[in-house]
């Protein structure tokens, strides 16, 4: 078999604040011919998640940092293109973290071959993935929704929030989603059956929301934190429950007017070291993957679930496309399709 070039996307220096296209950098090395008990994989989709943008500072978190000139970490789609490994077959798909690569070699540890009964490959990476998991677990054995009550999630269109308000929603309550924009808030009540939903970026933001919660909120599920987080809080009820599950609005550092809330500090340390309130990261969850691929897989099947993927082409924009999910420019799951080439 000729040899394989795989392409890489490193993190070629720390950002300071919101990443920027420098921060990334792109090489190619040589794969060695695989070996007894190996297979070569071709990388078909990436997953771009806001978790990646912690991994690139150099602080203590629930995971060590990426070293800079280390790839870039991340989950992908990966078809089998060679392999000399009794439990796979060329062309079979498999979920692996193989990080920000065109292609790899493995041993098979880590590879969970894909089941695509339900739906595509690249789900594996959205609502059947990580983030599926994520609100599913978080949502149901934390926030705990009983039918008639008022659930509020942020990033409504992303795929953790608009699989908790889909769920939260076939549980029965009232379900009130935040987003940025007009385009995503119609999304969310006209195609995923949210009761209402709000726009962060109005100038009245927190009046419209607490308009939109007549009751109160009953489960907050963060995924946000920031200014979002200050505008949930009035409207919490006696007994509410919040899994403090991400602060994406604070990533990158916070802009100057929020900086002397003590809060967003506060939250940071309720989500990554999974204190009250409750934080959580989403491995503590990872017995209930069959369950969950089960429950939600029927879901998608009899048309309860709907999701959303945002895809760009090739691994040479994956920095760019990052960027932009930071931001809020991505509508739904954010993936590369890679396309490796098929040896
Ligand atoms: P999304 O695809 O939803 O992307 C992030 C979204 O956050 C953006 O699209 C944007 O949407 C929104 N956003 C960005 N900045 C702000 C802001 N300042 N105010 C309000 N909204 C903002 O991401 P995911 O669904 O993959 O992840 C959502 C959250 O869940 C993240 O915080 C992530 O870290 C966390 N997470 C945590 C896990 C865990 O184990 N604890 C596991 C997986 C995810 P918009 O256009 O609507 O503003």
């Amino acid at each position: 078999m000729t040899k394989i070039k795989s392409e890489r996307v490193i993190l070629a220096a720390r950002p300071n604040g919101a990443p920027r296209p420098n921060n990334f950098g792109i090489e190619d090395v040589d794969l060695p011919e695989i070996e007894d008990g190996e297979v070569l994989l071709a990388t078909r989709y990436l997953s771009l998640d806001p978790y990646m943008r912690g991994r690139m500072d150099d602080r203590k978190s629930y995971s060590a940092p990426t070293a800079v000139g280390g790839v870039m970490e991340g989950e992908t789609v990966a078809r089998v293109i060679a392999s000399r490994h009794p439990d796979f077959a060329v062309g079979d798909h498999v979920a692996a973290y193989l990080g920000w690569v065109s292609h790899a070699i493995s041993n098979g540890t880590g590879l969970v071959k894909l089941d695509e009964r339900f739906a595509p490959p690249s789900t594996a990476l959205g609502v059947l993935g990580m983030p599926g998991l994520t609100a599913y677990a978080g949502l149901l054995e934390i926030g705990k929704p009983k039918e008639g009550e008022t659930v509020v999630v942020a990033a409504g269109a992303g795929p953790v929030g608009s699989l908790v308000g889909q769920i939260a929603k076939i549980k029965g309550c009232r379900v009130v989603g935040i987003a940025g924009g007009a385009e995503k808030c119609a999304y969310l009540v006209d195609e995923l059956g949210f009761d209402a939903a709000i726009d962060h970026r109005s100038p009245r933001f927190a009046d419209e929301l607490a308009t939109a919660c007549p009751d109160g909120v009953d489960v907050y599920f963060e995924l946000v934190g920031g200014a979002v987080w200050q505008a949930v809080l009035p409207l919490l009820n006696e007994f509410a429950r919040v899994p403090v599950c991400g602060l994406v609005a604070q990533y990158n550092g916070l802009a100057a007017a929020e900086k002397p809330h003590f809060l967003a500090a506060t939250l940071g340390t309720i989500l990554t070291r999974s204190v009250t309130m409750r934080g959580f990261i989403v491995r503590e969850f990872w017995h209930q993957r069959s369950q969950f691929l089960e429950e939600v897989g029927g879901w998608i099947a009899d048309g309860r679930v709907k999701f959303r993927e945002d895809v760009t082409q090739g691994l040479a924009n994956a920095p760019e496309a990052f960027i932009g999910m930071l931001e809020g420019r991505n509508f739904g799951k954010a993936i590369v399709e890679v396309g490796a080439p098929v040896a």
